[in-house]
């Protein structure tokens, strides 16, 4: 295992998410107490020392099952981070209860990091408020010792990651983002690196295999990488990846079994990171591959003001995209609740006006026709 600095520490390069341990039954808050006690006697044996777990993950059971098997252990040999779940406006009132709640359930009296989980477009007005200060409790905390280092996870975009920044910045102490060669230009991850090197925020990376959605890649792009490195698996032309840029401090691997677990130890034995060439080869890989699954909306905006009922069309199809490419419906529904009433793509009449003014051609009826009859589904 090889470890990165941080301030007095030294982090494993790998460590361990635990939002996908293995589960009973199928049920995602029954947890596998069993094989996970094994995983995570397996990590520290291997030399990952970083347990990243949340208040929401595996049903609130995720911070009392890893709280109980880390207690197994000396509390100084490892480094716990667990997040306040400020994804959910309505909790951002109870931050004193929750805290001690988690602190509770994972049997410890301090948290080496602690997160704002997800600033994203829906909460940013909660934190960034100039008659307040959202953090100040964590602040305390801090100052009693109970919170070693305070940090945030963003799925903000690049404008709210600013706002966050110009309020915070100056007491963050890293930021958890999704990274990965896919996303380097597609979700313009490169601008928000650059964003946080500004600001002298290191970086830890989730989702550094998109949800393994870039775990298993097709073959025409897989024999075209071969030729690089014969052995390298998709995984690890992930990390590899992400081994190359040097505000990358930890990586996390949401790992569900042992062989994954054992895999990603192999990986991270040493740091081998992407040559300049290799680099531009997994980006001309990403190019193609969106070009193949996604809608070439550029966002000109032409066919926003025919639309009868103001849907921001461009908005709808980035968040289409999105799920397109992860194989999920889960951005377009988080989207439309940010639309006003009226104006969502469920209010489409499929009139096709837009669709006579988009110089690419994209069947945008027929888009909110899939929506339509994905949200249908979804509600039933
Ligand atoms: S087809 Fe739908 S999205 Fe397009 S202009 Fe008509 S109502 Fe708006
Ligand atoms: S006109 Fe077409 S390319 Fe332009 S924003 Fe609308 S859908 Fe996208």
């Amino acid at each position: 295992m090889y470890y990165n600095g941080f301030k007095d520490v030294k982090l494993s390069g790998l460590g361990m998410g635990n939002m996908r341990l293995p589960i009973l039954e199928g049920d995602s808050s029954k947890i596998d107490e069993d094989l996970a006690r094994k995983m995570i006697a397996y990590c520290l044996e291997s030399g990952i020392n970083y347990f990243d777990t949340a208040y929401g993950y595996h049903g609130g059971n995720s911070e009392r099952v890893v709280g109980k098997l880390l207690k197994e252990y000396p509390r100084d040999s490892f480094y716990l981070a667990t997040k306040f779940p400020s994804y959910d406006a309505s909790l951002f009132s109870r931050m004193p209860e929750i805290f001690e709640e988690q602190l509770e359930k994972m049997q410890v009296d301090y948290f080496d990091f602690y997160l704002m989980h997800n600033v994203n477009r829906l909460n940013i007005n909660l934190f960034v408020n100039p008659e307040r200060n959202a953090l100040d409790y964590f602040y305390e905390q801090k100052e009693n010792g109970r919170i070693r280092h305070l940090g945030f996870s963003a799925h903000a975009d690049y404008d709210d990651l600013k706002k966050y920044l110009e309020a915070y910045g100056d007491h963050m102490e890293f930021c958890q983002i999704q990274l990965n060669w896919l996303d380097w230009d597609f979700q313009n991850a490169k601008k928000r690196v650059e964003l946080l090197k500004e600001y002298h925020i290191p970086i830890w990376v989730m989702e550094p295999v998109r949800g393994g959605k870039l775990a298993s890649i097709p073959e025409e792009y897989m024999e075209k990488l071969r030729k690089y490195r014969p052995d390298a698996t998709a995984p690890e032309w992930c990390f590899r990846f992400l081994q190359a840029i040097p505000e990358v401090t930890m990586i996390l691997s949401g790992m569900s079994n042992m062989e994954q677990l054992e895999e990603n130890v192999k990986t991270f034995a040493s740091k081998e990171p992407v040559s300049d060439e290799e680099r531009d080869l997994l980006f001309e890989i990403a190019r193609d591959f969106v070009n193949k699954n996604t809608l070439p909306c550029t966002a000109c905006r032409y066919c926003t003001s025919y639309c009868p009922n103001n849907i921001d069309i461009p908005e709808v199809i980035a968040s289409y995209n999105e799920d397109k490419l992860s194989g999920s419906f889960f951005r377009v529904p988080m989207m439309m609740r940010r639309l006003p009433d009226g104006c969502k793509p469920t209010d489409c009449v499929g009139c096709r006006s837009c669709e006579e003014v988009c110089p690419q051609e994209i069947k945008i009826s027929e888009v909110m026709a899939d929506i339509m009859e994905r949200v249908e589904k979804q509600n039933k």
